[in-house]
C-alpha cells in the first residue's frame, strides 16, 4: 500500500476520519448535507475528499493518519464572526449598574459603556491584552471554533488601535485558530474629540485606515451606525475610506433604532450587517439584492433585555443569509460560548437548527469573506473539523452548558 502512494504523490494523503456522520452544511443540498456513513481526507490541511465511506478512494486508506470516528458527527469547524474578543478590563460593575435599573443609553451618556473599556484598553499593555483575551480565545476553541473575527474598536487613536490589532495578529501565532482583524475605529467618538466629531471622523478615515491597512493590520473597517454612535453619513465616509484602500467593510446595524444602517451596509455591499433588531424590510431587501450577510447577536440582545427581536422572518422572505455570532464583549455580551450564541438565537429569535448551525459554518465565513476557504466539509476548502460526541445535530443548539466536543482538527491537524 506504501508503495502505491509513493508511486502516485498526487494522491498521498496525510489523514483520513472513518466511519464518521458528515453534516457537510455544503450550500447546495438540502438542510445540513447530512452524509450517514461518511468519511473525509485530508492533504496538505486541505479536504481532498469528504462523502459516503463506501467511495472513499482506496488510495486514501495509505493516509499516515487514520482515525475512526466511531459513528461521530463531523461538522466544519464553527466560526465566530464578531467578536470583540482584546480588551482591557471588564464591566462587571456596570452589570451591577444595569441590575440597579440604568440603561445601556444612560450609561454610555454618562462616559461609562465603551468610553470606561477605552480607558482600560489604552492603559493596557500588549502582554496584558495578549493574556486576557487568550482566556477568552480558548474557550472558544474549546467549542471547536477554528476561525474568529476580532474587532479593534476601544483604542479610539493610532497607538491604542494599532496595540489591539497587533494583539489579534499575535494571538495567531500562539494558537492553531484563523483570527480575522477588523478595524472598528468608528465605534465611539472618544472624549479628546467629544465637541470634534467631523474631526474624529476624519481622523478615521484618512489616517488611521490608511496607516494600520499598510502596515497590514487589517482585513476589514467596520461602523458602529446608531444615535449613540455614528450617523450614516459619517459611517459613510469611513466606509469610502475602506475601499479607497481596498478594504471590505461591516456593519453594526439598527440594533437600538431603525437607523437606516441595512440599506447602508447594502449600498457599501458590507460583507455583513450586524444585530439588525431594528432593520425595516426595504433595508433587509437591499442587503439580499447585494449579498449582504445578516449577523445575529442574540448575547446583546439578552444582557440588554431587548424586547425587539430582529425580522427573522423577514429575512427569511428575501432569503438573505443568517450567521449567529457571540459578540463577545465586555459590556452588552460578555459571552466566550458560540454554542451557548447558539442556543439564543433558537429560543429568542427562533432560528431552526439548521439555520444555527448553518449560522455558525458556511454564512459566518461568508460574513467574513471566507466562504471560498472554510465554513463547509468540502474539497479544496481547509480541513477546520468539529468532531461532537452527539447522536444528533440538534444537540449542539438544545443544550445550555454543555460542550459535547470530541476533537477539534484545524487545518488537518
Ligand atoms: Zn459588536
Amino acid at each position: 500500500m506504501r508503495a502505491m502512494v509513493q508511486t502516485n504523490d498526487a494522491a498521498r494523503v496525510d489523514a483520513v476520519w472513518l466511519n464518521a456522520r458528515l453534516a457537510t452544511l455544503v450550500q447546495d443540498r438540502p438542510g445540513l448535507g447530512i452524509v450517514e456513513s461518511g468519511a473525509l481526507a485530508a492533504r496538505d490541511g486541505k479536504i481532498v475528499f469528504a462523502g459516503p465511506g463506501d467511495e472513499l478512494p482506496s488510495w486514501s486508506r495509505a493516509a499516515e493518519r487514520l482515525v475512526d470516528c466511531e459513528g461521530r458527527w463531523i461538522t466544519p469547524a464553527l466560526i465566530d464572526c464578531h467578536t470583540h474578543l482584546v480588551y482591557g478590563g471588564d464591566r462587571a460593575h456596570e452589570f451591577e449598574l444595569r441590575l440597579a435599573g440604568a440603561t445601556y443609553e444612560q450609561i454610555a451618556r454618562e462616559g461609562g459603556g465603551i468610553l470606561s473599556t477605552v480607558r482600560a484598553t489604552r492603559a493596557a499593555s500588549e502582554d496584558e491584552l495578549m493574556r486576557s483575551a487568550l482566556r477568552r480565545l480558548d474557550a472558544l476553541i474549546a467549542e471547536g471554533v477554528g476561525t474568529v473575527e476580532v474587532k479593534s474598536g476601544y483604542g479610539l487613536q493610532l497607538a491604542a488601535e494599532r496595540k489591539s490589532l497587533t494583539v489579534t495578529r499575535q494571538l495567531a501565532q500562539h494558537r492553531d485558530v484563523t483570527l480575522r482583524a477588523t478595524f472598528l475605529g468608528a465605534h465611539a467618538l472618544p472624549p479628546e474629540f467629544a465637541d470634534k466629531r467631523e474631526a474624529y471622523v476624519d481622523y478615521v478615515a484618512d489616517t488611521m485606515i490608511p496607516k494600520l491597512a499598510s502596515e497590514g493590520l487589517i482585513d476589514a473597517v467596520d461602523g458602529f451606525c446608531e444615535r449613540i454612535a455614528f450617523t450614516r453619513d459619517e459611517v459613510a465616509r469611513v466606509f469610502a475610506a475602506a475601499q479607497q484602500v481596498g478594504l471590505p467593510v461591516k456593519l453594526h446595524a439598527d440594533q437600538l433604532s431603525n437607523s437606516g444602517g441595512a440599506a447602508l451596509a447594502a449600498k457599501f455591499g458590507a460583507l455583513s450587517a450586524d444585530h439588525l433588531e431594528y432593520a425595516d424590510e426595504d433595508g433587509l431587501a437591499a442587503m439580499a439584492k447585494a449579498g449582504v450577510v445578516a449577523v445575529l447577536l442574540p448575547g446583546a440582545y439578552y444582557v440588554l433585555k431587548e424586547r425587539h427581536a430582529p425580522p427573522v422572518d423577514l429575512m427569511r422572505k428575501h432569503r438573505l443569509p443568517i450567521a449567529v455570532a457571540t459578540d463577545s464583549n465586555p459590556g452588552t455580551s460578555p459571552m466566550t460560548s458560540i454554542l451557548l450564541a447558539l442556543n439564543m438565537a433558537a429560543t429568542l429569535f427562533g432560528l431552526t437548527v439548521d439555520e444555527c448551525l448553518a449560522g455558525a459554518t458556511r454564512n459566518a465565513a461568508h460574513a467574513l469573506g471566507l466562504a471560498g476557504e472554510i465554513g463547509t466539509l468540502e474539497v479544496g476548502k481547509w480541513a477546520d473539523l468539529a468532531i461532537w460526541d452527539i447522536e444528533r445535530p440538534a444537540e449542539l443548539v438544545y443544550r445550555l452548558g454543555f460542550n459535547p466536543l470530541h476533537a477539534r482538527v484545524w487545518r488537518g491537524r
